[in-house]
């Protein structure tokens, strides 16, 4: 195997893209332990340690670009990400355990498309947007359309994620994330992100992302709509989650039967939009 560490994205994308089953390694959090099993063999891996401007972030009219190799410790610590765009520091403040927060990365969260995975559904949540670098130049994609299915994305051969936009949201919004697992640091049984604006006691826009119930996180129009302009009383926020639970396509696994996963989404919803309401009026 080739290793790697050039100092620029543009050398890394002509690296990646001159070779068959190249890789690259962000964290390694993932790589390393898929290697380890047996599970790929790359015939080069190209380090991004070395590319100054995935590790900065950038302050813009539209939001905050994070750069791809940001760890999770690292934008759980970022205050400038304030509002609905908080919703992306509480999912990295809570997933995992620290070791994997010091290690993974956000740019690396996203490559890896695992449905078990919170980060991916705090960046639906937020509208982020995913710059893509590659031969043929840099592109910005919606990062709903990078997460095509279960561990699949839509980045092609030599491609390289350079950094995130998290729009800064709607006027007012906070944003709030919240797990359940079985113990501790473990992957989550289920996960919710949601972006919520009230207008004194009504709901004046809510966007609600479910996590470890399909292939990729889970967003249902309907369900946000069933919220909107109620005060968020126990029927609303039950009709809301059974739209969500309707539309969910989960798996049985060690962490929790598809049954009980559905059953989960309605009570995660709940406790989230409670806990995001008491933020708002922080
Ligand atoms: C034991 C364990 C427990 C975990 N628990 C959780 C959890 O509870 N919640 C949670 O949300 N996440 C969890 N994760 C995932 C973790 O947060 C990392 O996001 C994930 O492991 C990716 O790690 P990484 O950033 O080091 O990427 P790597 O492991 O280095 O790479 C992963 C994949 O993405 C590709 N890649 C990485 N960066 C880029 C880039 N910039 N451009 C193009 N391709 C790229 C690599 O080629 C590789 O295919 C866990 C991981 C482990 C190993």
């Amino acid at each position: 195997m080739r290793y790697a560490e050039p100092e620029t994205v543009e050398e890394g994308v002509t690296l990646l893209a001159s070779t068959e089953h190249s890789r690259c390694i962000a964290g390694g959090a993932t790589l390393v332990a898929m290697m380890n099993a047996g599970h790929i063999a790359p015939a080069m891996l190209v380090s991004l340690h070395r590319m100054r401007e995935l590790f900065t972030l950038t302050e813009s009219a539209d939001g905050l670009w994070l750069g791809a190799m940001m760890s999770h410790r690292v934008v759980a610590a970022e205050t400038r990400l304030r509002g609905a765009m908080e919703v992306v520091r509480s999912a990295a403040g809570q997933l995992a355990h620290p070791s994997i927060r010091n290690m993974g990365t956000i740019g690396g969260s996203v490559c890896l498309a695992d449905p078990s995975t919170e980060m991916p559904v705090a960046l639906v949540a937020a509208s982020a947007r995913v710059e893509i670098a590659g031969p043929g130049g840099r592109r910005l994609v919606p990062v709903e359309d990078v997460l095509v299915d279960r561990f699949k994305t839509s980045l092609r051969h030599g491609e390289i994620v350079t950094r995130i936009l998290i729009p800064r949201g709607v006027e007012g919004a906070v944003g709030h994330h919240l797990r359940f697992s079985r113990v501790s640091g473990d992957y989550p049984t289920v996960s919710l992100s949601l972006i919520l604006a009230m207008q004194g006691d009504t709901c004046s826009h809510v966007r609600v992302v479910v996590g470890s119930c399909g292939p990729v996180p889970l967003h249902v129009a309907a369900a946000d709509q069933r919220l909107i302009h109620t005060a968020l009383g126990e029927e609303d926020v039950a009709a809301a989650g059974q739209l969500l639970a309707h539309a969910a396509s989960p798996i049985d696994d060690v962490r929790g039967s598809a049954e009980y996963r559905r059953m989960l989404i309605p009570r995660l919803l709940g406790r989230a939009l409670t806990q995001a309401r008491e933020l708002a009026h922080v």
